[in-house]
């Protein structure tokens, strides 16, 4: 009885030994092949990690208590973009320091637009400039596409189309995982739909003017933000608007942002009362995977939603 036994656990111990080599050979085979892929923003690497998964983590270039309107480009971050294939970020309007860089640095690059990517709705913010002959105010275009689930949808195709052009043996992979994040958003979306449908019409505010996609996915009242320009504090004649719309407009939440300094949010709090709650557009708390990108959508929607949410007045007991 004994010689059958051990010749059955030799037999799983040395299977046991091929399987940690395949696995040590599998996880190191493609590092060593693999194209270097580079993204801008923590959110788009998030998204081109949704397709690459298993193959890889793509690099990124800013860490995300960075704002990407306001950085300047480091030699380390000039290298990366040195040495890359494929180049993914949003566009001149938001990395606006990348747009110099990327022409130079990465001419060896295939370097990817995703504002540009097809079936994009973008939103532009308002001007006081004059509307156009066909009746429309073309403002410049925000540029925080990936807080719309369904324009991240429609760049998450596109992420799928450039990675799978670049290492065609791995489209098999791309494309199953880009269903699946794809799949993932639209049932996010109607799960936070529910979740909003208290709060939704509940008016606030935020610190810079970039969660208009949430507001108009979501459906919400968004009613203005404090800084004019991203990164600079309002002046006095903006921050008296902001006194008036917050007592007339009844704004109960102001968000704040930790890319940002939090002092005119702090003291429009102990002036008006005014609830704070804290937006985090680049997800720079939650941990990096496959799914980064829609646990920042939702972890936005529901610190906007705690919030919102009023609480009922405790009444105290009746004796
Ligand atoms: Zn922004």
């Amino acid at each position: 009885m004994s010689r059958p036994l051990l010749s059955f656990s030799f037999t799983r111990l040395a299977q046991g030994v091929a399987t940690a080599f395949f696995v040590l050979f599998a996880l190191h085979a493609p590092a060593l092949a693999a194209p270097k892929v580079v993204t801008s923003i923590r959110p788009v690497q998030a998204l081109v990690y949704a397709v690459m998964g298993e193959t890889g983590l793509p690099d990124v270039l800013l860490e995300p208590g960075v704002s990407p309107h306001t950085f300047a480009l480091k030699p380390s971050q000039a290298q990366m973009l040195q040495s890359a294939d494929l180049i993914f970020w949003i566009g001149p309007a938001l990395e606006t320091a990348l747009e110099d860089p990327l022409k130079s640095l990465g001419a060896n690059a295939n370097v990817v637009r995703l504002i540009d990517a097809p079936g994009l709705n973008l939103l532009h913010y308002e001007t006081d400039a004059p509307e156009d002959a066909d009746g429309h105010d073309h403002g410049p275009v925000d540029p925080h596409v990936w807080l719309s689930p369904n324009n991240a949808i429609a760049m998450i195709d596109k992420i799928e189309a450039e990675l799978s052009r670049l290492t065609p043996g791995n489209a098999e992979i791309y494309a199953k995982n880009a269903k699946v994040a794809k799949n993932r958003l639209k049932l996010l979306v109607k799960k936070m739909d529910e979740v909003l449908s208290h709060t939704r019409s509940i008016p606030y505010m935020v610190q810079h003017d970039g969660f208009g996609y949430i507001a108009r996915d979501f459906g919400m009242n968004e009613v203005g933000h404090l800084q004019t320009m991203p990164g600079r504090e309002p002046g006095a004649k903006h921050i008296t608007q902001i006194r008036e719309a917050i007592a007339n407009q009844g704004v109960v939440c102001l968000f704040t942002e930790p890319q940002f300094t939090p002092a005119l949010a702090q003291r429009l709090q102990e002036e008006t009362g005014i609830r704070l709650g804290e937006l985090d557009a680049l997800g720079g708390a939650l941990e990096m995977s496959p799914t980064l990108h829609v646990r920042i959508i939702q972890q936005l929607v529901l610190s906007m939603d705690q919030c919102l949410y009023a609480k009922p007045v405790d009444t105290p007991p009746k004796q």
